[in-house]
């Protein structure tokens, strides 16, 4: 391995959670320390740097995180953009500040995506319920309320299928901006992951195919030679080069059938390439530190299929998930609570004709009570393909 260019031993991230933990474990064999700043206490990325426990806009955040670090990076986009743009002011940001501002709001975001040429569904500001009114006309229903900001894991987000159900649904989200979006009918959801270095190098990582219920993701599969694989590349390439990215990036996709329309995009290692952890040879979080140093970029090639199964509540028995071949479980060490992301598990075929994959991943979805996910994995292109 080459030289970290701009020679940075302790890499500072705003926030401290599972992402950060996994970054911090991808850096152990990169010689990177890392501190983490956050206002949790318990914060789970704690074992694996210095954690500085101060709310995101007390200004020893910035003072404490920055003054230890050489560079600077951030796990999730629901970060005052004021941070960064402090730290960006005396020392290296990556991802830039540009880009959270771009990612954390809705409309922004969807905006870049037409200017770029990317599909998107049809969208419009809604500002108050006379607005959400006249969006309705012009975007039709069914559609999706969503606030601009502060949204992830389907929060901030009504379904309106009806012209009645319009004042209750400002009335859930309101006085907070929102836009319309209307309501896509996709074949499938997908996932572009791709890491950007300094020096404009691109390493892409083969799409994953993406199952949600509740608004959460629960389940990834990744799989060589997708049929929409260049067109994501193209559209995240587009994305990346437009705004000078650094790092990894993720984007969200609905498949149409005909075309791909983007849905979000997160400036960030992404729930839907923890499959990278086993899958490839350069996980996305490896290569997002070797990207912000400014290094050459590795391999993301799958080297067999990967499920990836998020635990989300709790823990299954460890046991029970060491006994299926080739399943590696990632237990988060946060407290379990209904809804909340503790762990997950990746499962790797062994090869190409690995007759055992599909039964396993069906095995560790009942295993984890995500069995009403089984159908959707039978009628996958994933499952088509390998069949
Ligand atoms: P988001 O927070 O925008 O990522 O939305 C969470 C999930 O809601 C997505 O992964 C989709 O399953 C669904 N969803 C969001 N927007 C739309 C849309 N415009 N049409 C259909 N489904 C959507």
């Amino acid at each position: 391995m080459s030289a970290n260019k701009i020679g940075a031993k302790r890499i500072g991230i705003i926030g401290a959670g599972q992402l950060a933990q996994m970054l911090a474990q991808a850096g152990e064999t990169l010689g990177i320390e890392f501190a983490f700043v956050a206002p949790e206490k318990d914060a789970c990325a704690a074992p694996y740097g210095k954690l500085f426990v101060y709310p995101y806009l007390d200004p020893k955040a910035e003072e404490a995180l920055g003054s230890w670090s050489d560079l600077i990076t951030y796990e999730f986009e629901s970060i005052p953009v004021s941070l960064v743009e402090a730290l960006e002011a005396k020392m290296a940001v990556h991802p830039s500040s540009n880009a959270l501002t771009l990612a954390s709001d809705r409309l922004n975001e969807k905006t870049m995506f037409n200017q770029q040429g990317i599909e998107t569904a049809q969208f419009t500001t809604v500002d108050s319920l006379s607005d959400l009114e006249a969006a309705a006309e012009k975007v039709g229903l069914p559609a999706i309320l969503k606030t601009r900001r502060d949204g992830y894991d389907g929060k901030g987000q009504v379904v309106i299928r009806e012209e009645n159900q319009l004042a209750a649904a400002w009335e859930t989200l309101s006085p907070v901006a929102c836009i319309l979006e209307s309501m896509v009918s996709f074949k499938r959801e997908v996932s572009i992951i791709a890491s950007r270095n300094l020096d404009g190098e691109i390493a892409f990582y083969p799409l994953a195919e993406n199952y949600h219920r509740e608004g959460i993701l629960r389940l990834s599969l990744s799989l060589q030679n997708d049929p929409k694989q260049q067109e994501a590349e193209q559209i995240i390439r587009k994305v990346m080069e437009q705004i000078g990215y650094v790092g990894t990036m993720a984007v969200e996709l609905f498949d149409l059938g005909d075309k791909l329309a983007a849905n979000e995009l997160s400036p960030r290692v992404h729930n839907s390439g923890h499959w990278s952890m086993d899958g490839t040879i350069a996980s996305q979080f490896k290569n997002h530190l070797l990207a912000i140093t400014n290094q050459p970029l590795q391999d993301t090639s799958v080297q067999n299929a990967t499920a990836m199964i998020n635990l989300i509540g709790s823990i299954p028995d460890k046991k029970l998930v060491a006994a299926i071949p080739n399943a590696v479980l990632y237990d988060y060490g946060k407290k379990p609570k209904p809804g909340r992301k503790v762990g997950h598990i990746n499962l790797t075929a062994d090869g190409n004709n690995d007759e055992n994959f599909i039964p396993n991943v069906i095995k560790l979805l009942n295993m984890v009570g995500q069995q009403e996910l089984v159908g959707e994995l039978l009628k996958s292109n994933f499952y088509n393909h390998k069949k």
